[in-house]
């Protein structure tokens, strides 16, 4: 199975309501989407979002990077070479990390389609059914604790709450959240490197003398602030979770040395792809520090990626934040994974079971 073609497209699907964390405000996911093409008629899909504020990676640099470097190496490589194609991707240039995800996705898809086997179970297998939390976007209180209610209604029994745009009406808002929905949910927070180290320190604590047990902490302080992450860890009782600051293995391991978190949250954008997700998954496993699995503002294709990885790793990646699918008004993919609110299942199709997508826009 020789790779031929590489084509590129855009994919866009509106959100429900309007996404909002400290750093943006999002109201469609537009995924690039890479589709790769072989010598007996297969396709394998992948596919980017721009998340400039994140990863530093546009449209513009994702079409770039995959049509004047990565794709031109691609052509006439046997799909069976997977970990020497999957090298070629990494050094194609340097950073990039969506672009690279986006490709390292579509040639797992069609090294599963070659051995005919649903890519968790290439990936070592697994019970195919897992369940998300839903993300509740920052607001006023009104509005998140409706939102809050309303995900309830749907089945979601997590909830990820967007705090740290504005410090001192965060415990307002999770203290309203957390009355509202009680026992039915557990909740986690998300500051996304909104608050500074003695901030994070000062909310948690005041949340927690109230009684309020968070299942987790995401970024409560910026990216490169490693020791500020570790301060926060070493003062608080609640679990402090890395996001933006464990791109790749490399991170993983300058901040589990340095004890600056309890768990990361792995995500093939950040990692660029799937086989560096897989060594993330494997140093945090290594040091008995547990992972969750999380997304971009995405549409099913690369998370449906994330959902077979998180189904074959499922004693290290014990916390599921794949939600991309359930903020969008409609799923464009058929066939492959079903996203049905909080349960998400893998098909027994091969590789990723795309067999089509709706309103692709060819670049
Ligand atoms: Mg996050």
């Amino acid at each position: 199975m020789k790779i031929t073609d590489v084509r590129l497209a855009l994919l866009r699907v509106p959100l429900r309501t309007p996404f909002r964390t400290a750093l943006r405000t999002v109201t469609q996911v537009e995924d690039v989407v890479v589709a790769l093409h072989t010598d007996d008629g297969r396709t394998g899909y992948g596919s980017a979002p721009a998340t400039a504020l994140i990863t530093g990676d546009t449209h513009g640099s994702v079409i770039e990077a995959i049509r004047r470097y990565i794709g031109p190496r691609l052509v006439g490589e046997d799909v069976a070479d997977l970990n020497r194609i999957g090298r070629l991707v990494q050094t194609a240039l340097v950073g990039n990390a969506s672009a690279k995800a986006a490709v390292d996705i579509a040639l797992h898809d069609l090294w599963s389609q070659l051995h005919d086997a649903p890519l968790y179970r290439m990936l070592g297998g697994g019970s195919p059914s897992i369940t998300t939390d839903l993300t509740i976007s920052v607001n006023d209180i009104d509005t998140m604790v409706a939102d809050a209610l309303d995900a309830l209604a749907r089945g979601f029994t997590s909830l990820k709450i967007k705090v740290g745009k504005e410090g001192a009406t965060d415990i307002a808002r999770v203290r309203a959240i957390h009355a509202a929905v009680g026992p039915r949910a557990s909740l986690r927070l998300d500051a996304n490197q909104g608050w500074t180290p003695k901030e994070a320190v000062r909310t948690l604590r005041t949340l927690e003398q109230a009684g309020i047990v968070l299942d987790l902490v995401e970024q409560p302080v910026k990216a490169h602030d490693l020791d500020g992450m570790r301060y926060v860890t070493g003062h608080v009782d609640t679990p402090v979770m890395a996001d933006e600051s464990v791109f790749g293995p490399r991170d993983a391991i300058d901040l589990i040395r340095m004890g600056a978190a309890d768990i990361i949250n792995i995500k093939l954008m950040k990692a660029g792809g799937i086989t560096n997700a897989l060594r993330v998954a494997d140093i945090a496993a290594m040091h008995d520090v547990e992972c969750m699995i999380g997304c971009m503002l995405e549409s099913s294709i690369g998370v449906a990626a994330a959902v077979h990885v998180a189904i074959a790793n499922a004693d290290v990646i014990t916390r599921i934040d794949l939600d991309g699918p359930s903020l969008c008004v409609f799923d464009p993919v058929r066939g492959g994974v079903m996203f049905d609110d909080a349960a998400i299942t893998a098909s027994d199709a091969p590789g990723l079971g795309i067999r089509h997508i709706d309103g692709l826009e060819p670049l």
